[in-house]
């Protein structure tokens, strides 16, 4: 096959391949990779929101723990006094009425009754009654002391902690203290416990109490605050924005009347530092104390460990990808050999068939030649005398026929023209067969190579030879005989050594409209006869009759 046809088959295979595999992978890459893209991009969001519901958890988990401390220690102050108060109660009743007033009687030591910190049992408030009247016989004096004794115990909440033993004389003593001292004790320990803490990421957890749940200036005072010690007991007020002017405290305050709890965003320094940043709070309120208990992360802390991880993500969505292409790469790799392996192996398969295909045609063309030779000879044999090489009768006949039509349509003249070997029998005689062949051979040579091109000759009979003179008047054609029978005559024809004198006689007769074949050649046989009878080696026409 052609070495270019061979390559256009080969280009267009290549590239049919090539492209059947570009839309393969991208039939099979873009949804992996959109699908992938969406995963990364649904992976990323919810890790924010886990990684910010966590921080949100972990803020809301610090402030309850805190404040179920703040309720422990409270509880337990409560609990120490009331032991406190039972045995100094106890070891009132082994003593008599002075002496118990000698030794309850308020110190004036300047210090009030409420100062708070530390409190001890000098600052109970104690009561003498007479245990059937109920009549107050005693008080220590105090302010409240003299209010606690007019209402008497039982009022629950605002003395927590009592402790009563009877005296002699049908008295009894009480020990009470105020729950507004007991708190302040509570609240002492509970700001020193929560200044201690520090949770990850250096956060805290501070303290505002509140004085007016209306807000307003001077709203709440800061408890505690580990990143500002200098400023706890400030007077907060629920107009100061921070840097961006927002109103955090007004916003805290009123998330905290609203649900008793909030989250919000606002801007504060750094612990350690002076950088101003949003931070993410969480606030709760502890009613008994009204204390605001509230912790928060910084948020770039949170977004750094966001980053962290969508950099983790990345980098695996990276990979992902990278061993995607990989896989793809490998599968093309193979495709292509497995192309080219198909390929080679067609190829040879088709030349071998095409180089039998051509063994055959080769094959085919020599038979063909061969044919046609044998055709050519058949032809030749068919329509030649084998011994002159000249038109047979047969052929000289069908050609003659040609020639009738053609003058019959154009009215051109030819002539025939009839040649006969004088006394051929006797050469046949004398010299025997063989030479008389080669004479005949060598006579019809002689006259074939002195006619025009457009003449032929033909072997007629035994040794009768017909001219045919085509485009040719009898004048013309008596011309042309004679100068065949000076031909024949003018030099002896050779045969081996021999040399024989060889004469010939001519009959010429020209076309006449309306003349047919036969009669034509009926005319010029006759004028070979009147040539012969005339003495031969002669030309003899219609003209000379
Ligand atoms: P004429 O001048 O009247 O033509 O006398 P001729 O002897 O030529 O004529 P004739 O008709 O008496 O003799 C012709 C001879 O030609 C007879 C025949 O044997 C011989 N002849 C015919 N064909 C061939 C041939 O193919 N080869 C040979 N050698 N002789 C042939
Ligand atoms: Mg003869
Ligand atoms: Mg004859």
């Amino acid at each position: 096959m052609d070495t270019i046809v061979r390559k256009k088959i080969r280009f267009f295979y290549y590239t049919a391949a090539l492209v059947t595999m570009a839309v393969v992978a991208l039939a099979v890459s873009v949804p992996y990779f959109i699908d992938s893209r969406k995963n990364y991009d649904l992976l990323i969001s919810e890790i924010e929101n886990s990684i910010i519901f966590w921080h949100r958890t972990t803020l809301k988990q610090s402030v309850t723990r805190t404040i179920s401390e703040i309720e422990t220690i409270r509880s337990l102050t409560r609990a120490e006094f009331k032991a406190l108060c039972d045995a100094q109660a106890r070891a009132f009743s082994r003593l008599d009425a002075q002496d118990v007033q000698a030794l309850a009687a308020p110190r004036h030591d300047g210090s009030p009754a409420l100062r708070g910190i530390p409190l001890t049992l000098a600052d109970a408030g104690v009561v003498i009654r007479e245990q059937a009247t109920g009549r107050v016989v005693w008080t220590n004096g105090r302010q409240d002391a003299d209010a606690f004794a007019q209402d008497g115990p039982g009022e629950g909440a605002a003395y927590p902690v009592t402790a009563t033993a009877p005296l002699p004389q049908g008295l009894a003593v009480t020990l009470f203290f105020q729950a507004a001292s007991l708190d302040a004790l509570a609240k002492a320990r509970a700001k020193a416990l929560i200044r201690a803490i520090r949770f990850d990421q250096g956060s805290y957890i501070w303290v505002n109490e509140i004085l007016n749940y209306a807000g307003g200036d001077n709203y709440a005072i800061r408890a505690v605050n580990p990143n500002l010690p200098e400023t706890e007991g400030n007077p907060l007020s629920t107009n100061t924005p921070d840097i961006h002017g927002n109103f955090p405290y007004k916003e805290e305050l009123e998330g905290i009347n609203r649900d008793g709890d909030l989250y919000f965003t606002y801007y504060f320094k750094k612990l350690g530092s002076m950088e101003i940043t949003q931070k993410l709070a969480y606030a709760k309120l502890y009613k008994p104390f009204d204390w605001i208990v509230a912790t928060g992360v910084y948020m770039d802390d949170i977004e750094a460990v966001i980053l962290k991880r969508k950099l983790a993500l990345t980098e695996a969505y990276a990979a992902q990808v990278r061993s995607f292409i990989i896989l793809m790469a490998a599968v093309f790799v193979v495709c292509v050999t497995l192309f080219y392996v198909f390929e080679r192996r067609v190829n040879a398969m088709v030349s071998s068939f095409v180089s039998r295909l051509h063994e055959n045609e080769q094959e085919l063309v020599q038979k063909n030649d061969r044919l046609t030779a044998a055709y050519t000879q058949l032809e030749h044999v068919a329509y030649h005398d084998f011994l002159t090489g000249l038109l047979n009768r047969h052929a000289m006949s069908d050609r003659i026929g040609e020639e009738f039509s053609r003058s019959a349509r154009s009215g051109a003249s030819f002539c025939l023209i009839l040649a006969d070997i004088d006394e051929f029998k006797r050469i046949n005689d004398t010299m025997g067969h063989d030479v008389g062949d080669q004479v005949l051979a060598k006579a019809a040579n002689r006259l074939r190579k002195n006619l025009r091109h457009e003449d032929v000759a033909a072997r007629w009979g035994g040794e009768e030879f017909l001219i045919l003179a085509t485009a040719c008047t009898l004048e013309k054609g008596v011309i042309l005989a004679e100068k065949l029978r000076a031909v024949v005559e003018g030099r002896p024809i050779r045969v081996g050594e021999a040399a024989l004198n060889v004469t010939m006689t001519f009959g010429v007769a020209a076309y006449a409209p309306g003349k047919t074949f036969d009669e034509l050649l009926k005319d010029v046989d006759l004028r070979l006869y009147d040539g012969k009878r005339g003495g031969r080696n002669r030309v003899v026409s219609d003209a000379c009759a």
